[in-house]
């Protein structure tokens, strides 16, 4: 019985992976047109001022809207990307398409972007970043960078002399998803990090669980310490929002404050436009 249990999971199992392979592939094939098409953009999530609800800036998000499929979720592609080496031309235009969208901001608020750790094993990416600030004149504080502890988990890479590089272009650098790692604090010692966002698993139980909210509380703690700033991830109610503000969170972002949105719906448009009717 034990085996014929164990048989039919494992045929399962082949039958789901054969699946997922057959739909990497036409990802694969499609994700290649994409690019020529101009299929993939951007959409910007508000990063909030915990305290007063102040827009601070703006987290810029892939999309990829195709033809017959309609929208395909980042989690589906990045991955496919990463696999093929595709990634190194996405994130290029990532960044130049961020960077292009966020210096005609007249609020000056900043963009965050998502730099995949197969990004790093390119030595281009610093210069990568540096032409997509000088094309567009995008003052380099005003460009925050995401990383997942990933890029510091290999010891023997320089992934660290690279992200020392970032750094000295006057990016700011953030640790993003953190408390899901193996071992985020030691990273913590290895890395000057500008911000640290708290994943999205905390902040779901964070009003139910003392445990949750004990981590939260230790993460803030522990960051005012070292002087890095926070974002809380994933915020959808009110009542979370609460929470961590009470915990010292500094900024916050979620459904509740905006969904990711096409930068033409962004109000940094009217702020524009009233200032090149001035000028
Ligand atoms: P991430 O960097 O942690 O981004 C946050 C994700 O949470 C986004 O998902 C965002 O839409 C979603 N989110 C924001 N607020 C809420 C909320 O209140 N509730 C819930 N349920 N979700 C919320 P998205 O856009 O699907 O992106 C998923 C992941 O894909 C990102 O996670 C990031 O790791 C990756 N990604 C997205 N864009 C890029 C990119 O340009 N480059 C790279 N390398 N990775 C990217
Ligand atoms: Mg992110
Ligand atoms: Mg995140
Ligand atoms: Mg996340």
């Amino acid at each position: 019985e034990a085996k014929r249990t164990g048989r039919s999971r494992h045929a399962r199992f082949h039958g789901a992976l054969e699946a997922s392979a057959r739909y990497r592939r036409l990802i694969e094939t499609d994700l290649r047109a994409a690019i020529a098409r101009r299929e993939l953009g951007l959409h910007y999530q508000p990063i909030v001022r915990a305290e007063d609800g102040e827009t601070v800036g703006y987290e810029a998000l892939l999309r990829w809207h195709h033809p017959v499929r309609g929208p395909i979720s980042p989690l589906d592609f990045i991955p496919v990307a990463e696999e093929t080496g595709m990634i190194h031309e996405i994130g290029a235009f990532v960044l130049q398409e961020a960077c292009r969208e966020a210096s005609g901001w007249a609020s000056g608020r900043t963009v965050a972007v998502n730099l995949s750790p197969v990004q790093f094993r390119s030595t281009a990416l610093a210069a990568q970043v540096a032409a997509a600030l000088a094309a567009s004149g995008l003052p380099a504080g005003r460009l925050e960078l995401e990383i997942t502890e990933s890029v510091l988990l290999d010891a023997s890479s320089n992934n660290l002399a690279l992200l020392q590089q970032l750094k000295q272009l006057g990016a700011r650098i953030a640790l993003d998803d953190f408390g899901t790692g193996y071992s985020s604090l030691s990273y913590l010692c290895a890395f000057r990090f500008d911000k640290i966002k708290i994943d999205r698993s905390f902040i779901r139980e964070i009003c139910g669980s003392r445990e949750a909210l004990a981590v939260v509380q230790a993460i803030t703690g522990l960051s005012r310490s070292l002087g890095i700033v926070t974002t809380a991830e994933g915020v959808e109610s009110p009542e979370q929002a609460d929470c961590l503000r009470g915990a010292g969170c500094t900024t916050l972002q979620g459904y509740l404050f905006g969904k990711p949105v096409p930068a033409g719906a962004l109000p940094e448009r009217e702020g524009a436009a009233v200032l090149l009717r001035e000028a």
